[in-house]
């Protein structure tokens, strides 16, 4: 049995995420605003350096995995998306890193979205401003009026940095996998209001997807199951596209990309 934290634990991706752990016989530590086993608002650098203590005693200082998957996006405000998304997800994970140091094979399983590779013309620019820059100059960016590439800009980011920081000393050095999923469209709290926005759902119904369908979250949920676990015990830096075909369809060369 393994202890694993779940953000976002109280719906969508994370709820299934947990009921899937659980039912597994691990042990979840759950985090998120309400109806969780740690609660609190990721988006205050306050709430986030206690629930990475509350966490760090709830599992004595020893943790298997964690699945930073709590997450906001339109019409929410570009300051949730920027604040949740990337720097809680990362206080969360750095902040519980010596945890997982102390863990038995442990793995981390963050949440990208294949709105990095479907957003055209995306600027890869505004990812390395998340990565290289402090939250309130990220806040201020998307602060502007064409602020709408905050989400898929710290998604990229969020992928980016699996890959940075993987292989290095901290990560792997330490026996910690780093590892992502990219899902795509699926049927949760955060997309479900969608199609009541005029115009979105429109929109949303032209994303072009082989399977033909949204995904469930527990499709999502059992790839993240399969990244945390020994099955996936050589799998490193990886971001696994889990939105039934649309990334491959438009851009089919894109990945893997060899060395210049
Ligand atoms: P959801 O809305 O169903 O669940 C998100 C959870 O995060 C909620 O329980 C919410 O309370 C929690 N949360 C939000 N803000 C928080 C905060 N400030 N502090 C603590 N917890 C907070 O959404 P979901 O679709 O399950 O999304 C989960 C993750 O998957 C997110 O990171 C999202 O960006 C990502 N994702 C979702 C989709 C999709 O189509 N649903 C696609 C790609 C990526």
């Amino acid at each position: 049995m393994k202890t694993i934290c779940v953000t976002g634990s109280a719906s969508g991706i994370g709820a299934a995420t947990a009921e899937l752990l659980r039912a597994d016989g691990h042990r979840v530590i759950g985090v998120d605003l309400r109806n969780a086993d740690v609660e609190g608002d990721l988006s205050k650098p306050a709430d986030r350096v206690r629930i990475v203590d509350e966490v760090t005693r709830a599992c004595d200082g020893r943790l298997d995995g964690l699945v930073p998957c709590a997450g906001v996006s339109t019409p929410a405000p570009n300051s949730l998306i920027v604040s949740v998304n990337y720097f809680g997800t990362l206080a969360v994970v750095n902040g519980l890193r010596p945890a997982l140091a102390r863990g038995s094979d442990p793995a981390v399983v963050m949440i990208s979205s294949n709105s990095t590779t479907m957003t055209p013309g995306l600027p890869v620019d505004e990812a390395m401003r998340y990565l290289n820059s402090d939250e309130s100059s990220v806040l201020e960016r998307f602060a502007a009026p064409d602020g709408f590439l905050a989400y898929p800009a710290g998604k990229l980011a969020i992928a980016f940095w699996v890959r940075m920081n993987a292989g290095t000393p901290d990560w792997i050095g330490s026996g910690i996998r780093l590892n992502a999923v990219a899902p795509g469209v699926i049927d949760t709290g955060m997309t479900r209001p969608l199609l009541d926005i005029p115009g979105v759902k429109e929109s949303l119904e032209h994303i072009p997807i082989p399977l033909k369908r949204w995904g469930r979250p527990e499709e999502i949920a059992r790839a993240i199951r399969f990244l945390l676990s020994a099955d996936s015990s050589y799998v490193v830096g990886q971001v696994l596209f889990v939105d039934g075909g649309t990334d491959a369809l438009l851009q089919p060369t894109a990945h893997p990309h060899p060395l210049p």
